[in-house]
């Protein structure tokens, strides 16, 4: 029947405002450290109020301005979040910009990641007007992803509360209970009694929603037990409590719990909750057959319900009594409390077509209006099934649209995660390449200094080479190195059957050109000398410096009479020398040569040198300035 679906009860339409209230709460217990007496006008309020009154909005204002400003950014973030859920709470909207810009303002100011967390539930709930579609679950449901890791901000409590109730009216029945059962575990985690109770008393709505009123009866006790420990306002808990005993039929514990709530209420001045409990006491009567005493009940919640513009119950006061006085013979004032029904539920869009079509049978039925009270029953199931296929297709399109969010979802983790694992690669690949790349610059570096030390050591040793090889003053080979590459010629002459002719060339008198012209001219004239028989001289001939002014000649591959015309050539070239200075214009200088051929005797170059200086000696002794082939006969 309608008048079972309407609300009674604090419904998960108004958890979002809860939330807010219960942040409220905390917030300015946090200001006010520990004054209950504020906390408990508080809790009053929550009971009161219909999440709207200005009554509710002036009295927070009062509570608000008692606290003074204070400086620190800890205390700002707290009086915006009481800022924002009074704005919310008394449905001000024209300060949720301010509010919000302040929120925004603040957030990253803020270390304390649960602080910041309460900021940004807070922004989202002024941001969001519509708490009861896909968007907004999806939403909610990111939103506590992003809750910090092992928070006790109960802004992530009611948040999971959120997500529940939402995700129960969507249909997501796994994954409602499945938020519960985490806000149930959060509660233990933070072991605070007042969100413990709003779990129980948020789950027992809900259970009774689904019609597991026994698991429902449980979880409302629990809030009463906690809210009672608290010592706060539990007369709503009553109600709940009785509503779900009607509601398994047990009409004895129904009475019993709402005559408590009906006490409660009236300590706690809670007329909503009185509205209630009348309304319920007009059902139980009407269900124990007591007409008069059910109408009586209704009229009264009707009353109260009209004085405090409580709409639903407004509706349900008409539209209750009207079985009770059609059974009481008052076809006249059901038939007006029918008008009124109808009246109020075109205003307000209540989805009761099909209901007030049943009432309006049953009073036509009442008027013996049979075929009237007939055709008006199938107008009732006409609207019912119309009613359920509009339903059904809603679910079916929310079902729908919730699988795509949902696989779009997923589609977007999974590509998020490869992004990751792609970036992870790339971290990886260029912190590798970065190391190659050092590598590389210090393994070129030391290429670098390596080809450097290499040249210049090879120069080095070129120098020693050129050094050790090369007579010092005259350029030319000295005498290791002359007598040394003889040895060379020496050996491939005869290896090759080829002849071989050395000279030793000895400058004449150069004692008397020291005395004469000092040793510095000595020295050029030696420099000269060396300089143009090198010049006579064509690889592979060499001239080597023997020591003093003494020089060696070696010519290759030479016949004795070729070789003697190359001496004869170079003696003459030596015996031309002219000097530029003037004061060596008179310098004349000249040599004489001692030549012998290799022979096939001949084992060591010393034999040769040996007769070469014979045939030297021999030349000086005759004259000088001329050149001795050796002869044996220059032994005598
Ligand atoms: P002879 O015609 O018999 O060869 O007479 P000589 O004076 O040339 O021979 P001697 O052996 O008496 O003298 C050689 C001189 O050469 C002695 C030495 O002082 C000089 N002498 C040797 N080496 C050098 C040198 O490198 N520079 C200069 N300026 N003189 C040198
Ligand atoms: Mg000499
Ligand atoms: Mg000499």
């Amino acid at each position: 029947m309608k008048c079972e679906r309407i609300r009674p009860y604090l419904g998960t339409s108004h958890l979002k405002n809860l939330f807010c209230l219960i942040c409220l709460l905390l917030s300015v217990f946090v200001l006010a450290d520990t004054n209950l007496s504020v906390s408990q006008q508080l809790d009053r309020l929550i009971e009161k109020s219909d999440f709207s009154s200005d009554e509710f909005f002036n009295h927070y204002q009062q509570l608000k301005e008692h606290y003074p400003e204070h400086p620190s950014l800890e205390n700002k973030a707290k009086r915006a979040i009481i800022d924002s859920a009074i704005a919310l709470n008394a449905h001000s909207t024209e300060q949720y910009p301010e509010v919000m810009r302040q929120i925004t303002e603040l957030i990253p100011h803020i270390t304390d990641e649960d602080l910041v967390f309460s900021l940004k539930s807070q922004l989202f709930f002024m941001g969001s007007f519509d708490n009861d579609n896909i968007a907004y679950y999806q939403q909610v449901k990111k939103l506590i992803e992003q809750a910090p890791a092992n928070t006790t901000s109960t802004s992530y409590g009611y948040l999971l509360l959120d997500a529940a109730n939402i995700a129960l009216r969507l249909m997501q029945d796994e994954e409602g209970w499945h938020y519960f059962s985490l806000a149930h575990q959060f509660a233990t985690k933070i072991d605070d009694k007042d969100f413990w109770s709003s779990v129980e008393n948020s789950r027992g709505l809900a259970l009774s929603e689904h019609g597991h009123f026994q698991k429902a009866l449980t979880a409302f006790k629990k809030a009463l037990a906690y809210k009672k420990e608290l010592g706060v306002n539990h007369a709503v808990v009553y109600a709940n409590i009785a509503f779900n005993f009607f509601n398994l039929k047990q009409l004895d514990k129904t009475m019993e719990y709402a005559s408590r709530a009906l006490g409660q209420a009236n300590v706690e001045q809670n007329r909503y909750v009185e509205v209630l409990i009348k309304t319920l006491l007009g059902r139980v009567a009407k269900s124990k057959g007591e007409y008069q005493q059910s109408v009586d009940w209704f009229s009264q919640s009707l009353t109260l319900a009209q004085e405090d513009d409580i709409r639903d119950y407004i509706f349900a006061g008409y539209a209750d009594s009207i079985y009770p006085l059609l059974h009481l013979g008052q076809i006249d004032q059901a038939m007006m409390h029918l008008v009124q029904a109808k009246a109020i539920a075109e205003k307000e869009k209540l989805n009761v077509e099909s209901y007030l079509y049943e009432l309006e049978a049953v009073i036509k039925h009442h008027q013996q209006a049979y075929d009237q009270s007939m055709d008006l029953f199938f107008q009732a199931i006409s609207a019912t099934v119309k009613n359920y296929n509009l339903s059904s297709a809603k679910i079916a399109e929310q079902s729908r649209a919730l699988m795509e969010t949902q696989v779009q979802e997923l589609e977007n983790k999974r590509l998020r995660a490869q992004n990751e694992a792609k970036q992870d690669f790339l971290d990886e690949i260029s912190e590798k390449n970065r190391w190659l790349s050092w590598l590389a610059l210090i393994i070129t570096f030391c290429l670098l200094i390596l080809i450097v030390l290499i040249f210049y050591v090879r120069r080095i040793a070129k120098k020693h080479q050129l050094h050790a090889t090369t007579d010092e003053l005259t350029h030319i080979p000295n005498r290791r190195s002359a007598l040394s590459r003889l040895k060379k010629k020496m050996f491939t002459a005869k290896k090759s059957a080829k002849p071989l002719v050395i000279g030793m060339l000895d400058i004449d008198y150069f004692k008397k050109i020291n005395d004469q012209y000092g040793h510095l001219v000595g020295d050029t004239v030696l420099i000269e000398v060396a300089k143009v028989c090198q010049q006579c001289l064509v690889s592979p001939d060499f001239i080597g410096r023997l020591g003093g002014e003494e020089f060696l000649i070696v010519l290759s591959n030479v016949d004795e009479s070729t070789a003697l015309e190359k001496m004869e050539h170079i003696r003459t070239v030596i015996e031309q020398l002219h000097f530029a200075a003037p004061e060596l214009a008179n310098l004349t200088v000249s040599a004489s040569f001692g030549v012998t051929m290799l022979l096939d005797c001949d084992r060591q170059i010393e034999q040769l040198i040996h007769r070469a200086d014979i045939a030297l000696y021999y030349a000086k002794e005759h004259g000088r300035n001329q050149i001795q082939l050796f002869s044996a006969t220059m032994l005598d």
